[in-house]
């Protein structure tokens, strides 16, 4: 293989003549395109195989008759959620980030809680919902992804020496300033969405249990806060009984917000696992 390769960097180029042909009827186009080795360089050594698919000749404008007409029906999945491979392919298209700072970039919003991990796809949470829709209306600007990219090139530019970062900066802050005291002024307060969990608060009698984030994750929280002050840990039942003692099966997050799975007994309990028993 490592043989193959190697030699095969030193052929010539293969040369492909790729031709497409639209053909219109009553409004709605139809594509055909065709593709011919014309020489075949280093596939000759790498050993890949080129289906030619050729195209019959035709003249522009030429009428063509519908020998025919098969109907297919197909269905297209919805894109899946970003995975850590995933998200860093994106941002590399689109300019953002460099080597350096895609492992911050994940670790920051995790730490943050805008996005939990579920089974290894980025989810939003609702305060990093809350959190964008702020920054999007107010900042248009800077959340753009063009920024972010122009903001990086303008570094790489300053790291060598062929800008000035005072007057970059100078830049950035003349119009940044205008938008800051803006949304200062201006701007609503957010709200961040919460859940609820069906149960009214034990203290008060009165409020309705709801899911909030704080700084060390999720918990449980009276919705008259601040008038009413109960609090009690999450619990998220996972469907299964603890193989240990029995009790109910709880999910658990790590602290870099890593699912796993453990005893709702403990500190009882110490059974844990990173899969469901
Ligand atoms: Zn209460
Ligand atoms: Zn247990």
């Amino acid at each position: 293989m490592i043989w193959k390769r190697a030699v095969a960097t030193q052929a010539a180029h293969a040369r492909l003549e790729s031709n497409s042909v639209e053909l219109m009827n009553k409004g709605a186009m139809f594509k055909a395109s065709g593709l011919r080795v014309v020489f075949d360089g280093f596939y000759r050594i790498s050993g890949e195989k080129h289906e030619d698919q050729v195209l019959p000749e035709l003249k522009i404008g030429e009428k063509l008759k519908a020998l025919k007409i098969n109907i297919t029906e197909t269905e297209t999945s919805p894109m899946p959620r970003y995975s850590d491979a995933s998200l860093v392919a994106s941002l590399e298209k689109q300019g953002i980030g460099r080597p350096s700072t895609y492992a911050p970039i994940i670790t920051t919003i995790i730490a943050r809680q805008y996005v939990e991990k579920d089974e290894g796809r980025f989810k939003p949470t609702s305060l990093g919902m809350a959190t964008n829709e702020f920054l999007t209306k107010n900042f248009p600007k800077i959340l753009s992804l063009p920024f972010t990219a122009e903001m990086e090139t303008g570094l790489d530019k300053v790291a060598l020496g062929k800008m000035d970062w005072r007057k970059m900066m100078k830049d950035f802050w003349k119009t940044f300033k205008i938008d800051l005291k803006n949304v200062e002024v201006n701007a609503d307060r957010v709200k961040v969405q919460v859940e609820s969990t069906g149960e009214k608060c034990p203290t008060c009698k009165e409020g309705d249990l709801v899911i909030r984030v704080g700084k060390f994750g999720k918990f449980v929280s009276c919705s008259r806060f601040p008038d009413c002050k109960y609090t009690a840990p999450l619990r998220e039942n996972a469907g299964f009984l603890c193989p240990l003692c029995g009790n109910e099966g709880v999910v658990k997050r790590t602290k870099s917000g890593k699912k796993f799975f453990g005893c709702s007994n403990y500190p009882a309990c110490k059974w844990a696992g990173w899969k469901k028993p």
